[in-house]
């Protein structure tokens, strides 16, 4: 018998509030896929040795500035081991995009696959540097995955398939701008879709008002200002042509997160002391 897909969401993580919004504090939202005893992540927040040595791989600024919290027990590591999963079980990790708080988990799984645009590989691997990529989080060790432009489309935006078993339908959507190869990642649950957004918003409430401020947040991160605006027209578009088939949720939302994890009956009892 095909084993059946179940679905979690959970963060890899904890920042600090996020300026200009109402949140306490910025979730580092994943989900986590499991397919008999397979485990397949969407992206992995930070990771152990993060949290083992913050201040020599994340740096007192980014320490401070992004408010990071420092407990090991939000890795996606731990997490995992708390519901009894071990790493070699994390098969695939599918990532939006390479910073540093997406890609920090990668290590603490060296034998799974890592998915991702081939436009984000080749802008970490450019010598035009980005703050938030951290070299050290990679290495030709990791077993990268690449997907560049294909003929696909899914609700009018082109997308790309990830190769993963047939049963957790999954499509990398290009939302350029916060990085030059940042993508949402669209799966199905149920036969319906869901759209992890990444960094392409912060704030769903400020970032589809009918004339957006821009957060400090995601000025400060942006590799490319016409392309991140672009981006929030498209889903901006999404959400109003499509709300009942597709369900959005961003990365560092926290409001959202705790209700998305809520809602599915599946709260997130070690971050109360975040509320
Ligand atoms: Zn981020």
């Amino acid at each position: 018998m095909t084993p059946k897909l179940e679905i979690e969401h959970t963060t890899f993580g904890l920042m600090g509030p996020l300026a200009h919004t109402s949140t306490t504090s910025m979730s580092i939202h994943c989900v986590i896929f499991h397919i008999g005893d397979r485990v397949i992540l969407l992206d992995a927040g930070f990771g152990t040795q993060e949290m083992d040595d913050p201040q020599k791989l994340l740096g007192a600024d980014a320490l401070f500035k992004l408010g990071i919290l420092i407990d090991p027990r939000l890795t996606a590591l731990h997490r995992l081991q708390a519901r009894g999963i071990e790493p070699a079980q994390v098969t695939d990790i599918v990532v939006t995009h390479l910073d540093n708080d997406h890609v920090g988990g990668l290590h603490d799984f060296p034998n799974a696959v890592v998915h991702v645009a081939a436009e984000e590989l080749a802008a970490y691997d450019s010598t035009q540097q980005r703050g938030p990529y951290m070299p050290y989080q990679v290495s030709h060790q990791t077993k990268f995955k690449t997907y560049g432009p294909t003929d696909e489309r899914w609700f009018g935006l082109p997308a790309r398939s990830v190769d993963l078993p047939d049963i957790l339908d999954v499509k990398l959507v290009p939302l350029h701008g916060h990085t030059a190869g940042h993508c949402g990642v669209a799966y199905r649950e149920n036969g319906k879709w869901s759209l992890h957004a990444g960094d392409s918003y912060f704030d769903h409430k400020m970032n589809f008002l009918a004339h957006a401020p821009g957060l400090p947040l995601e000025i400060a991160f942006q590799t490319d200002y016409t392309n991140r605006v672009a981006t929030l027209a498209k889903l901006r578009e999404l959400r109003l042509a499509h709300s009942d088939e597709i369900q959005m949720f961003c990365t560092h939302d926290q409001n959202e997160y705790i209700s998305w994890t809520e809602d599915r009956g599946q709260p997130d009892l070690l971050i109360r002391y975040a509320e």
